[in-house]
This record gives structure tokens, sequence and C-alpha cells, in this order.
């Protein structure tokens, strides 16, 4: 494929995005089984099912329906007993909807600027690939035509949809899908943008603003695959592609491309590009994964009675720090560059409590510029928990760690996240040293480099000073105490 850059609005580039964000509530969406994943090793019991095909009220059968079908699969369920009920195994009619996601969902759908309608009716959207056990996912419009604000101008909100989370994989095989059911029913907010994007990176940019959003609640999960971004894109003369389950925001823009290209030199050797599913690959590459499904049929949840909403009530929930107010607010402590990186993060909550205690730029970096550097050299960062990094911060306030170790202890955590850090930073040989073997190095230097001394070159007998410490003195420490000497 070629490399000439791409006039995406000449080639008639049409992009909308839906986000996907597990929501951090107490219980599921329609059960009182706790919204995470269990803690047990191996499954209480496993179920097995089959999937038919059936016509719809068309009395015809879904094309991409009929492709799952025809593979004549089996399907294996997980059964945690922490974590599942009879409503997972669709064994037993959903409860109530989860009053804490609807509130969420309230809020997420006001500062989206949406119409939130009166009544939230619980619909069933056909699933097909047996992520549910009931072969259709629970959804309800919590909110409509919404926008928000971009650099290329509005790009506009349809829908903001409160669903049930499906069952997260195990195992794929040609005949044979292997699903956990604890991760069903977990409440899933969705948000989908009118097909307004301009271009590869304005999709990474809304795409960002829409986490910080849902973020700002405060009652986002984080993690890996908490948040998937499915991405419907079409050209000129091409086909609507659907692109499911990009994981990381990096990655979108290359997703993009990618797929306009491949269209392209479709066209080029005279094939029609065909609608279809595709999934992101990790490279940025995407691959066939079915046809694109019929238009979305619902149906009533008959087993659920709407929920009416008061205007009153709507007007009384409250909204909690914008993103931009946020930014306002960082940017006075830690400068606009770091302010800005911060906001857009996934730590941007534990910056805001860890920077109560510890020094804000330090917390800051870590979260960003530190933490990029480890996650770029392959390490999967989602292992590390806040605990570590208040060890860490406590260990560099007291001067048990030096700022340079930190990237190492994190790197090492990411190996072994069940031990503790101060083992690590023994292990690694990291421990900061104390003052008196600092004040021996700084004499040592001092006695050997008399010139220096003499002519108070300052930078100099730091950076000879820093080579005998070797990432164990805090450098701001180390030229306290030079200057002191130098009285
Ligand atoms: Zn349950």
């Amino acid at each position: 494929m070629g490399n000439e850059k791409l006039d995406y609005e000449k080639l008639g580039f049409k992009c909308g995005i839906e986000i996907h964000n597990r929501l951090a509530t107490k219980h599921k969406l329609f059960c009182k089984c706790p919204a995470r994943f269990s803690k047990k090793e191996k499954p209480d019991f496993i179920i097995f099912r089959k999937l038919r095909a059936v016509p719809g009220e068309t009395g015809e059968i879904d094309i991409a329906a009929e492709f799952e079908f025809l593979r004549d699969r089996d399907y294996f369920y997980h059964v945690y007993e922490d974590t599942c009920c009879l409503v997972e195994l669709d064994e037993e009619p959903p409860h109530e909807i989860n009053r804490e996601a609807l509130f969420i969902a309230l809020q997420i759908a006001k500062m989206l600027n949406c119409e939130i309608p009166d009544e939230i009716h619980v619909m069933r959207k056909t699933i097909i690939d047996g992520s549910n056990t009931s072969g259709f996912q629970r959804t309800a419009i919590i909110g409509m035509n919404g926008w928000i604000e971009t650099s290329k101008g509005k790009v506009h909100i349809p829908t903001v949809c409160l669903e049930e989370e499906s069952a997260g994989i195990v195992e794929k095989m040609e005949k044979k899908v292997v699903y956990r059911l604890d991760r069903l029913g977990i409440p899933l907010i969705e948000i989908s943008t009118a097909p307004e994007i301009k271009d590869p990176e304005h999709a990474k940019e809304v795409a960002e603003i829409l986490g910080m959003i849902v973020r700002s609640t405060g009652k986002s999960q984080r993690g890996i695959g908490v948040t998937r971004q499915d991405l419907n894109v079409s050209i000129k003369g091409g086909a609507r592609v659907e692109i499911k389950g990009v994981q990381e925001l990096e990655l979108i823009p290359k997703v993009l491309e990618f797929e306009v290209r491949r269209q392209l030199e479709l066209i080029r050797k005279g094939i029609k590009p065909q609608p279809e599913t595709r999934v992101a690959k990790p490279d940025g590459s995407t691959e066939f994964m079915r046809p694109l499904p019929g238009g979305e049929r619902m149906y009533p949840e008959t087993d659920i009675p709407p929920i009416r909403i008061p205007k009153e009530f709507i007007a009384s929930i409250p909204l909690p720090e914008t993103w931009q107010e946020k930014l306002k607010r960082f940017e006075k402590i830690i400068g606009k560059e770091l302010a800005e990186q911060i906001v857009k993060s996934e730590y941007c909550e534990w910056f805001e409590e860890l920077s109560k205690t510890f020094e804000p730029k330090l917390v800051a970096r870590t979260f960003t510029v530190i933490l990029k550097s480890v996650k770029r050299e392959g390490y999967n960062i989602a292992l590390l928990k806040k605990e570590h990094f208040s060890e860490i911060f406590k260990m560099v306030s007291n001067g048990e760690l030096a700022k340079e170790g930190i990237e190492q202890v994190l790197k090492a955590l990411c190996r072994n996240p069940e031990k503790n850090v101060k083992e690590i930073v023994k292990e690694l040989g990291l421990e900061g040293m104390n003052k008196e073997e600092l004040e021996k190095i700084i004499d040592n230097v001092f006695n050997e480099n008399p010139e220096l001394v003499k002519e108070k070159r300052f930078s100099a007998l730091m950076g000879e000073v820093m080579k005998m410490v070797r990432g164990k003195a805090d450098g701001k420490l180390v030229a306290e105490m030079i200057k002191r000497k130098f009285k």
C-alpha cells in the first residue's frame, strides 16, 4: 500500500466512533452480583449452549446471524459463584435496573448536552457471537441529540446508552468458544458520535474527549479492555466498515488510515469493497470478522417496566468538574504541558489523590512520561496498583529512593506485581544513600577536584558527584549540599 499523504476531505472520508466504558458501580446492571471480575482461580462450574439463528420480524434471517449460525460452534460458559447468579445464566429474569449506574449514565448524558427521555425503556439488541447467554444484550437509551466541541467543530452525539457488558472471552477455536460469565452484566456506557469526524487524528481527539468526560464522573473502571472503541468508516466508492475493539487511543489514527488505504487499493484493482465488520490488530491493521449485520434490530425487554425520569430529577443531578476546569486547576500546580497529559490520562484520579500528599510534579511526571516509557518497552502497566505508586512516592520523599530509580522499580513491579516496593528497591540496589554517605562522596569529589572547587564550577562538580552516586541520590538534594559546601 502506498505512503502518499491522503487528502481525507477529497476522499469523502466519513467516520463515526462508538466508545464503550465499564462503570465502577457496586453491583451489576440487572442483578446484585458485584460488578467486577471473580477472585477465584477456577470456575465453579461450566455450562454448554448452542445458538440458533431464527427469522426476525421481517421473516428474514439476519445475514450476520446466519453467518455465525453456519459456523456451528459450541459455546461454553465459565461460571463463578462470587460474581454470577441465575440472571447471568439466563435462567432468571433481570432484576430492576441498577440505580447507581443509571445516575452515572444520566450525568454523562447531561455533560454531553443530550436530551434525556422522560421514560427509559430497556431494549434487547440481538447478539450473535455467543457473548451473551440470552442471545441479546440489554440496552437503554439514556440521552439523545447531544454534542461536544472539538478543535475541528462540533461533533454530534446521537445516542448515549447504558448497557450490560458481554461475557469475557477465554478461548476461541474454529468450532468451540469459551466465555467467562463474571464480566457479563457489568454496567457499560456506550456513546456514539455522528459520522462527522474529519480525519483519523480528529477521531483520536474525539475519543480522548469522550474518555475524559466519562472519567470525570469518577466512576469509570480502569485497566486493559475497560475502554473499547469501535470505528465506523467509509470513503467515496468504498463501503461502510465497522472496526471493532480498538483499545488504545494511539492506534485509532493508524487503524483508520490502514482501512482507507485498504479500500483505495481494492478500488484501484477494480474490486468493490464490501460492508463488513473487521477487528483491529495491535499493529494497526485490521482483519475480516464477519459481514456487517443488517440494521440493528431492537426489541423491548418485556421483563423490565419503563422507568420514569421526572424533569425535576434530571435538573437536580449535579455535574462533576469538567475536564476544561480540571485542566485549568492542574495548570497552576504542574504547568501546562504536564496538566494536558494528566487530564487525558487514565491515571488522572490517582494523580489527584496522590498529589495531595506527594510532590505534584513528580507524581504527574511518573503517571505520564515515565509510565509511557515503561509501557513502550512492552511492560504490562495495568498490573501496577495505586499502592505501588504511593509506596514509591513515599520512599522518594523520605530519601530512600532517588527519583532517577522510579522507572526501574516500575519495570520490576510489572514483572513481579506481588512483591512489595521496598523489597524491589533493595534487590535492585536502588536504596537511597543516607546523608552521611552522600556527604562522604561529595567530600571526596571536592578533594579530588581542587581546581573546580576554587572556581566554584557548580555544574562540573555536580556532574562528578552524580556519576559517583549513580541514581542512588536525588539530584536536588545533591545540588543543595554542594551549594552549602561552597559557603
Ligand atoms: Zn448476577
